[in-house]
C-alpha cells in the first residue's frame, strides 16, 4: 500500500513545472530541447496508470525497440593533453567527503592539482593547506570566495557543500570566470539546475556533475558488457542504495534539514540507483512511478523522506525497479537482467572494493576487473581537467544532473498523486 508522503514532501513539487493537466509547460519544453538532453525535448505529463495495471506490453506511442544511442564516452579515448600540464583546482567545503576522499585523490591525478581551499573555519583551512601544500594566500572563506576571480592559479572550482548551496557557489564561481565541478545532486530544484547551466553558458565556462560511478571500473565494465550484448537484450534493471542516517554524524545533520538537503535518501543515494538505470539502459525513461515511506515518529524524517521505491519504464520496454533508504543497513547494489543472463554489481558504488559477477546458463562467474592506479575520484577530476584543456564537453555535464533532478521530481509527483507520471522521451541521448 502506498504510504502518503509527509506534507513537507508534497511542498517540494515545483508545480510550475506542469500545466493544469500535469504536462510540462511548453516554454520549459523549448528550454529543455535547446539544452539537447534526454528528457529534454520531451514532455512530462500524466497518462494512464500503466504500472498500476501491470501493462507488460509496449505503451502506445513508444518506440518498439531500443533506440541506438551514441557510445558511452568512457569507451572513447581521451585526447592526450600536453604532458605535465595541470589545471589548478579550488575545493569549496572541507567536510567529510572532501577531506577523506577528494583531497587525497589529488595525489593520484595527472592533470589536476589542488591550489586553493574555501572553508568557514580558518584554522581547519590552514591545517589542511599545510598538509596539501596549499599557500595560505590561497585560502578563502564563504564571504571572500568571490575574490577567487583574481587568482589566476585557479581554473576549476569544486563545490562540495550541502546540496542546497551547490547552485549559489556554482553561479558565483562562474561569475569569477572559473570552470565548475559540482557534487551530486547537482542542485535541489530544476530551476537551480537551469540557472547553473545558463550561468556557465554566459561565462563561457564548463560545468560537470561529479557522477563518480560513471568512472568506476566495475560499473564501466558492466556498461560495456550490456552494450556488447553479453546478457542479451536488457529487460530489467534493479538497484538499491540504502544506509542508516546517523543524527550524531555532523555530515548527516544537514541531511535531515530540507532547506539544506532538498530531500532525503532519494537526492543523496537514490541518485545512484537512478543513474544505474540510465547508464545501463542508455535510455531516458518514459514513465515513472514512486512510493515514499517514512517511519512514524522518527525525528530524522520530520523534514526529509526516508525510503523511496520507484519504477521507471524505458522506450525499449526495459523497466527498472529502484530504491533508496535512510533506515536500512548499508546496501549498494545494481543488477541488470537480460534475455541471456544477468550482471550483478554488489557492492556497486563503494569508494573501493566493488564486485562484478556475470550469471549465464553456464553459472555464475566473478569478473576480474582491472582497477586502474587512479581512484574513481582522480579519474573524474582528470576527465574534467582534460575536457577543459581540450575544449570538449565533459561526460556528465550540467544537463545530465538536470535530467536526474527532473526524473526525481517526476517520481515525487507520482508518489504524491498515487499514479504514474509519463515522460514522452524522444529516445536515448547518450
Ligand atoms: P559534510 O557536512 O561533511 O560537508 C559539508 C561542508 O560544507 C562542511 O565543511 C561544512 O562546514 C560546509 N558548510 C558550509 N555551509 C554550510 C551550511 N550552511 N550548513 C552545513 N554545512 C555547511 O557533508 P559531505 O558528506 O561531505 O557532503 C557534501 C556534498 O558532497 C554533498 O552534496 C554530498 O551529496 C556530496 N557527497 C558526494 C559523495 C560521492 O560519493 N560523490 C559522497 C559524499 C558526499
Amino acid at each position: 500500500m502506498r504510504v502518503p508522503p509527509e506534507p513537507s514532501s508534497l511542498m517540494e513539487i515545483p508545480m510550475n513545472l506542469f500545466d493544469k493537466d500535469g504536462r510540462l509547460d511548453l516554454s520549459r519544453r523549448l528550454f529543455l530541447r535547446s539544452t539537447g538532453g534526454g528528457l529534454l525535448g520531451s514532455g512530462l505529463g500524466l497518462i494512464g496508470p500503466a504500472f498500476a495495471q501491470g501493462g507488460g506490453g509496449s505503451m502506445p506511442g513508444l518506440p518498439p525497440s531500443r533506440p541506438t544511442g551514441r557510445p558511452f564516452p568512457e569507451m572513447e579515448q581521451e585526447t592526450p593533453v600536453e604532458p605535465g600540464r595541470r589545471l589548478g583546482w579550488a575545493v569549496v567545503g572541507l567536510g567529510k567527503f572532501a577531506l577523506n576522499q577528494i583531497l587525497p585523490s589529488f595525489g593520484e591525478s595527472r592533470c589536476s592539482k589542488l591550489v586553493a581551499l574555501v572553508s568557514g573555519n580558518r584554522q581547519k583551512a590552514e591545517q589542511v593547506a599545510s598538509r596539501y601544500g596549499v599557500d595560505t594566500r590561497d585560502l578563502y572563506d564563504y564571504q571572500t570566495f568571490d575574490r577567487i576571480a583574481d587568482n589566476p592559479e585557479v581554473d576549476v572550482v569544486y563545490v562540495i557543500l550541502p546540496n542546497a548551496l551547490h547552485a549559489e557557489y556554482t553561479v558565483r564561481a562562474f561569475k569569477a570566470g572559473k570552470h565548475v565541478f559540482c557534487e551530486k545532486p547537482m542542485a535541489v530544484t530544476v530551476e537551480e539546475c537551469e540557472t547553473m547551466i545558463s550561468a556557465g553558458r554566459e561565462a563561457g565556462r564548463k560545468l560537470m556533475v561529479a557522477y563518480r560511478a560513471q568512472f568506476e571500473p566495475h560499473n564501466v565494465e558492466a556498461i560495456r558488457k550490456v552494450r556488447d550484448g553479453e546478457i542479451g537484450a536488457l529487460r530489467l534493471v534493479t538497484s538499491d542504495h540504502g544506509r542508516i542516517l546517523d543524527p550524531k554524524d555532523p555530515a548527516d545533520q544537514w541531511r535531515m534539514v530540507k532547506s539544506l538537503a532538498g530531500g532525503g535518501s532519494r537526492y543523496d543515494i537514490g541518485i545512484y540507483s537512478l543513474q544505474a538505470a540510465r547508464y545501463l539502459t542508455g535510455e531516458e525513461p518514459v514513465e515513472a512511478f514512486g512510493q515514499i515511506a517514512n517511519t512514524k515518529d522518527d525525528p530524522r524524517f520530520r523534514e526529509v523522506e526516508d525510503r523511496v521505491a520507484f519504477q521507471l519504464r524505458f522506450p525499449s520496454g526495459a523497466v527498472a525497479n529502484l530504491s533508496s533508504s535512510y533506515s536500512t543497513a548499508s546496501v549498494k547494489r545494481i543488477q541488470a537482467f537480460g534475455e541471456k543472463g544477468s550482471i550483478i554489481l554488489d557492492p556497486a558504488t563503494e569508494y573501493e572494493g566493488n564486485k562484478l559477477a556475470l550469471q549465464t546458463e553456464k553459472g555464475r562467474q566473478e569478473v576480474k576487473v582491472k582497477v586502474k592506479e587512479q581512484s574513481q575520484f582522480a579519474a573524474e577530476m582528470d576527465h574534467f581537467s582534460q575536457s577543459v584543456m581540450n575544449n570538449h564537453d565533459p561526460k556528465t555535464p550540467g544537463e545530465e544532473g538536470l535530467r536526474d533532478i527532473l526524473i526525481m521530481q517526476a517520481i515525487y509527483q507520482s508518489a504524491c498523486e498515487g499514479r504514474p507520471v509519463s515522460m514522452e522521451a524522444t529516445g536515448s541521448t547518450r
